[in-house]
């Protein structure tokens, strides 16, 4: 179940029909839904699940959580029979659904991606772009810039996740090589311009001049964090010092254990 501003109107039927999920999730927008009382939740908490329980929800806010909890004058009550409550999903990197693409900077993508994740129980993510011409990132900063200033159904839109294009030539994955390229002060102003709509930038640490790259995203607010990278390990401990507070789909697309020195020497 997911609650939005523009679906509250429909909540006594198609979103409590259980039909595509069982986790559920709220968003901020729920806040002009009536009160609610779930009861036999089979409960998520950061630490533990609770196999049954009661929630009530007042004002948009989670008001009671307890074993059993009587409803109060005007809540609607939902029985859930054992099914899964559980805080709802936030995803960093999303690059589509359905066809469709972040890099398409519209507002009929962006809504479909949305809405489809929002399906899934993700209440919240982040688009994330493809090494491309920086007008055509920036071309999405600007589009969900004005996405999220706006009330959309499905799932909130974070802000953008700027994957690219300083990356390693020797682990491009799914990007363009010949637009990866090292990152120069230049050619990541324009991206610094719109620094307000970043969620983070993934980079590959060990370029020249990634630090300072870095360094600067941490100064405008943005997350750095390490992707696409042929990294020793120095050269990834030097950008954690600077800054780098992360890595992207660890494991893939990085480099891994190897050797040098001697045995490279043979
Ligand atoms: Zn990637």
């Amino acid at each position: 179940m997911y609650l939005t501003t523009q679906n509250k109107a429909a909540i006594p039927a198609p979103c409590f029909g259980f039909d595509f999920s069982t986790v559920w999730g709220f968003t901020a927008a729920s806040i002009l839904v009536p009160n609610l009382l779930f009861k036999n939740a089979r409960l998520v908490f950061p630490d533990r699940i609770e196999p049954r329980g009661d929630l009530r929800v007042a004002d948009g806010r989670i008001a009671a959580v307890a074993p059993s909890l009587l409803a109060e004058p005007g809540d609607m009550v939902q029985e859930l029979g054992g099914r899964t409550l559980a805080p709802g999903f936030i995803d960093m990197h999303v690059h589509g659904a359905l066809g469709r693409d972040a890099m398409e900077a519209t507002p009929e993508a962006f809504e479909a991606i949305c809405q489809y994740h929002a399906r899934g129980g993700t209440t919240a993510l982040a688009l994330t772009t493809v090494t491309a011409p920086m007008e055509e990132i920036v071309a999405v900063l600007r589009a969900a810039e004005h996405y999220r200033s706006e009330p959309h159904d499905g799932a909130q839109l974070l802000g953008v996740h700027v994957e690219g294009p300083y990356f390693s030539p020797e682990k491009p994955g799914a990007h363009r090589v010949g637009l990866i390229r090292n990152p120069t002060p230049a050619d990541y102003a324009p991206l610094l311009e719109w620094a307000r709509v970043m969620t983070q930038m993934t980079l590959a640490p060990e370029l020249p001049g990634a630090l300072a790259l870095i360094e600067a995203l941490r100064a405008h607010g943005v997350r750095a964090s390490g992707g696409h990278s042929d990294a020793w390990d120095e050269e990834a401990c030097a950008a954690f010092v600077h800054g780098m507070e992360g890595v992207t789909h660890a494991f893939n697309c990085m480099s891994t254990a190897r050797r040098r020195g001697m045995n490279e020497a043979r």
